[in-house]
């Protein structure tokens, strides 16, 4: 086992991360920017390195300062968390190069998904079902048109790099075609440096159901079931559940058994999330993620399973030590992303929280790195706190994550629990009614 873990990143994912080490006994060393020197995840560290100003760019995603900090600190193993260097695969290669174990997969399986075209290519040579779309990138517009005309308006355009549900673009008919295509491609060369798209049927009711996947490097593989995660402002999720509302255990059993037999014969290892569109009975692959997930909690409350805990034990070399069948799942769990965000107009609301008051009681969790005093900075990702709850049913859930939301308080900057609220008293939320198009009508946007 490791003996320390550097933890490339911030804010409540550095704290969950530090938490599971704590419980292993592994000594944790946080990095933060200038901007971040009182944060929680450094407070609560064994050791904690300064890596540069608060631009993401000169500090988080800063790979020379980091590995300069794993060095000096002595630290055995890096975990990235999500987002800023999770889905680096020179990154990853990089960590591997100074002797230092990766908490991730390989960086072969990492640039393999990080491209979406590569990504399908590869599910779909291992019998996962694909949306219908073009076969690779698609180079030009007079390509694009074929395509569009063979799989029928209204279309996707997409970025290769794309995430964080940017570099995508819809067309409806033909005379949208062109913007659409030249929009997309240069918000993928901005936002990615790669402008390579690919297009896809622009589905009109679908869910977002992913697929949470842990494996060790004995070609064992398990799925901890899916999650909902249609819930979404702009592409981006808002509110997730576990299970989803739309899925039979029969169908959950069916879309895992293939999941796990793909990244089996792939030799994939640790934790990774398969995300599908659902449609009319169908389920349809549209991106692998190779690092831990935002939502990751749900999945959790459900099987009660540790996840980070499982990411670094196989990452150490052990074997998971349990099959599918010691899977289980009980009860549902609701995660609502809060954000320092207008709940009206999703302005980001950086500034001190003069008050905070978690809610607590049978069945309830806060990831979050917030507290009384804390300057939430302009500098990075607006989330500031996850609300979990997990109860015997659906409707006992959407009960407690109402009076978990009415007990939560957080003075001096504005939040979106008010719509979050909102949310937990929609009759098509409650009755599980809803795809991913439903929040945009709901707030208006
Ligand atoms: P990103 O990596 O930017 O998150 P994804 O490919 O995961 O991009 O898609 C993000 C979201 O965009 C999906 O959850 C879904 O809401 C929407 N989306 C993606 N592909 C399609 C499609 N073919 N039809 C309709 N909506 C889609």
């Amino acid at each position: 086992m490791f003996r320390k873990i550097l933890i490339a990143n911030r804010g409540e994912i550095a704290l969950r991360i530090q938490r599971a080490c704590r419980e292993l006994g592994i000594a944790t060393v946080a990095v933060h920017s200038t901007a971040d020197a009182t944060a929680m995840h450094v407070r609560l560290a064994d050791e904690s390195v300064c890596i540069g100003p608060p631009a993401a760019k000169d500090s988080y995603l800063n790979v020379a300062a980091i590995l300069s900090a794993a060095s000096i600190t002595g630290a055995d193993a890096v975990h990235p968390g999500y987002g800023f260097l999770s889905e680096n695969a020179g990154f990853a290669d990089m960590v591997e190069a100074h002797g230092m174990t990766f908490i991730g997969p390989t960086a072969a399986h990492i640039s393999m998904m990080g491209d979406k075209i590569t990504a399908k290519a590869a599910m779909a040579s291992l019998g996962v079902p694909l949306v219908p779309g073009s076969d690779g990138a698609v180079p030009d517009l007079e390509t694009a048109r074929a395509v569009a005309e063979a799989i029928m308006y209204p279309v996707l355009i997409k970025a290769a790099a794309g995430g964080g549900g940017r570099g995508m673009r819809v067309a409806r008919s033909p005379a949208d075609l062109e913007e659409a295509f030249t929009g997309a491609r240069n918000e993928a060369r901005s936002a990615f440096g790669n402008d390579s798209v690919y297009i896809e049927k622009y589905l009109d009711k679908p869910r977002h159901i992913e697929l949470q996947i842990l494996a060790d490097s004995f070609g064992n593989v398990v799925h901890f079931g899916e999650r909902d995660c249609s819930l979404q402002r702009r592409h981006q999720k808002v509110l997730e559940e576990a299970g989803s509302p739309a899925i039979s255990p029969e169908q959950r059993d069916a879309l895992g058994a293939t999941a796990t037999a793909a990244l089996r014969q792939l030799g994939y290892r640790n934790a990774g999330t398969l995300e599908f569109l659902y449609q009319d009975g169908q389920f349809a692959f549209i991106e692998m993620n190779t690092r831990l997930q935002v939502e990751h909690p749900i999945t959790e409350m459900v099987c009660d399973v540790d996840l980070v805990r499982e990411q670094i034990r196989v990452a150490a070399g052990a074997e998971l030590g349990y099959t599918q069948e010691d899977v289980t799942f009980s009860g549902h769990a609701i995660e609502c992303r809060i954000n320092a965000e207008d709940p009206v107009t999703f302005m980001p609301t950086p500034g001190r929280v003069t008050e905070y008051h978690a809610p607590g009681g049978l069945g309830v969790r806060i990831d979050s790195a917030l507290y009384a005093g804390y300057f939430v900075p302009p500098h990075y990702d607006s989330m500031v706190a996850k609300l979990i709850v997990h109860a015997p049913t659906r409707a006992a859930a959407i009960a407690r994550m109402r009076r978990a939301l009415d007990e939560f308080a957080v003075e001096g900057i504005k939040t979106t629990i008010p719509l979050h609220r909102r949310i937990m008293d929609a009759p098509a939320f409650q009755a599980g009614d809803y795809t991913i198009h439903w929040l945009e009508g709901f707030v208006g946007t």
